[in-house]
C-alpha cells in the first residue's frame, strides 16, 4: 500500500508558491504527491505550516490487489450523463420509481435501458457515466472477452433521441444483491423513508467491508452508500474476474481489495 496527498489549494499566496517552488514542487488547485516522493519530507512540512488541507487516499499495489478474492471496483473517472439529463427526467425514463426516495436516493430500480446522447468511443476502457455510481458500460468486443467467459450478462443501452439500440456499447448486467458485513460502519437513517446510508470514507484507504458469500464474478452490495442525494450501491467483484481485467488491459477503473 502507498500513500498518496491530495493538497487544496484555494488561492495560493505567493509566499505558499515560493515554498513549494522551494520545496521542488509546482502548486496546483489540487497538488497530489505520493508519500514515497523524495520532496514528501519538505511538502509535509509546508501543509503544517500553511494549514493547508490534505487528503490521504491509499494506493493498493499489484500484489495486495492479485492476493485478494474480492474487491471493489471503482470508477477512475466519470465520462456523459443518462439522458434526458437537463431536467432529470432520465429518472423516470430509465427507473421504476415506486422505492425511491428523492431525500437520500435510495430505491430507484432499473426498468429501462440507459439513454445516451451520442455513441461513447470506448476503445479497451470501461465506462461510468455521471450521477450513476453503480453501472458501468464496456463496448461489445470487450464483454465477450472478458466479461462474458466470467458469466456476466449484458443489456443494451439506446440513443436518446431515437431509441435505436447503440451497438457499439452494452451495460453489464449486475442482478446478484449481497450482503456486506457491515457492523462498526458509520451510517445515517434518512429521516423521510427510514432506510440507512453508510458513509464511504473507506473508499480512500480501503478495505471495503467483505460480501458475506460470492455467488457470482461481478455482484453489488446491499447496502446503499453515500451522501446526501447520492446513493449507491458498491460493485464488487471476483479475483478471478480481476485478474481478466487486467490481462486485458482494460482502462477507467481502479480496484479496493475487500477486507477478508
Ligand atoms: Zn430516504
Amino acid at each position: 500500500m502507498r500513500a498518496i496527498h491530495h493538497i487544496m489549494f484555494r488561492s495560493p499566496s505567493e509566499e505558499q508558491m515560493a515554498s513549494f517552488a522551494e520545496a521542488g514542487v509546482e502548486v496546483r488547485r489540487v497538488l497530489t504527491i505520493a508519500e514515497d516522493d523524495p520532496r514528501w519530507t519538505k511538502v509535509a512540512l509546508l501543509i503544517e505550516r500553511f494549514k493547508l488541507r490534505d487528503v490521504v487516499t491509499t494506493e493498493h499495489s499489484d500484489s495486495d490487489q492479485d492476493a485478494a478474492g474480492v474487491l471493489t471496483m471503482l470508477a477512475t473517472d466519470q465520462h456523459g450523463y443518462p439522458e434526458p439529463a437537463m431536467d432529470g427526467s432520465y429518472l423516470p425514463a430509465t427507473f421504476d420509481l415506486a422505492e425511491h426516495c428523492r431525500f437520500c436516493g435510495i430505491g430507484r430500480r432499473q426498468s429501462a435501458p440507459f439513454r445516451l446522447k451520442k455513441t461513447p468511443a470506448l476503445g479497451k476502457s470501461i465506462l461510468q457515466l455521471n450521477w450513476i455510481f453503480d453501472e458501468y458500460f464496456v463496448n461489445p468486443d470487450t464483454f465477450k472477452t472478458v466479461f462474458r467467459p466470467s458469466g456476466v450478462d449484458c443489456r443494451p443501452v439506446v440513443l436518446n433521441k431515437t431509441g435505436a439500440e447503440i451497438d457499439s456499447v452494452v451495460q453489464l448486467s449486475i442482478p446478484q444483491i449481497i450482503d456486506l458485513r457491515t457492523d462498526g460502519l458509520a451510517y445515517k437513517e434518512c429521516s423521510h423513508c427510514g432506510r440507512r446510508k453508510y458513509s464511504h470514507t473507506f473508499l480512500r484507504e480501503g478495505p471495503c467491508p467483505a460480501p458475506t458469500e460470492i455467488v457470482a464474478s461481478i455482484f453489488k452490495s446491499n447496502q446503499y452508500f453515500g451522501d446526501g442525494a447520492r446513493a449507491f450501491r458498491l460493485v464488487l467483484i471476483s479475483g478471478l474476474l480481476h485478474r481478466g481485467i487486467k490481462a486485458a488491459r482494460l482502462s477507467g477503473v481502479r480496484f479496493i481489495p475487500c477486507a477478508e
